[in-house]
């Protein structure tokens, strides 16, 4: 794992709110993956209101961000799939950025 200092300076750099970088890796000369994970732990459940922390499952995505420098940029992002620990719905946590940023490509 990369150290910390590094991370928390790619963090101000993605500057996405309640967001952490766990990991990077440069996958050409001029491309780097960011690996980013949602701060905010508990969602609410869309069918009966209870928040829950409780992951049914990881589910990693990549986008292209906007390029740092000479850089191009790209997220990828674990979007977890929590389980409702009252009335066991499954379902994709909220992740505010996605909707905010407007810049990102799909890739997957
Ligand atoms: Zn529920």
């Amino acid at each position: 794992m990369p150290s910390n200092p590094l991370l928390h300076f790619i963090t101000k750099v993605i500057n996405i709110e309640d967001i952490k970088v766990v990991n990077y890796d440069f996958i050409t000369e001029d491309e780097i993956v960011v690996e980013i994970q949602n701060q905010s732990k508990f969602s609410q459940c869309p069918r009966c209101g209870k928040t829950t922390n409780k992951t049914h499952q990881n589910h990693w995505y990549m986008v292209r961000d906007i390029p740092m420098s000479d850089y191009q940029v790209i997220l990828k992002v674990n979007r977890r799939q929590l389980k409702c620990t009252e009335c066991q719905k499954v379902f994709s946590e909220e992740l505010s950025f996605v909707k905010t940023r407007r810049t990102y490509t799909n890739l997957m």
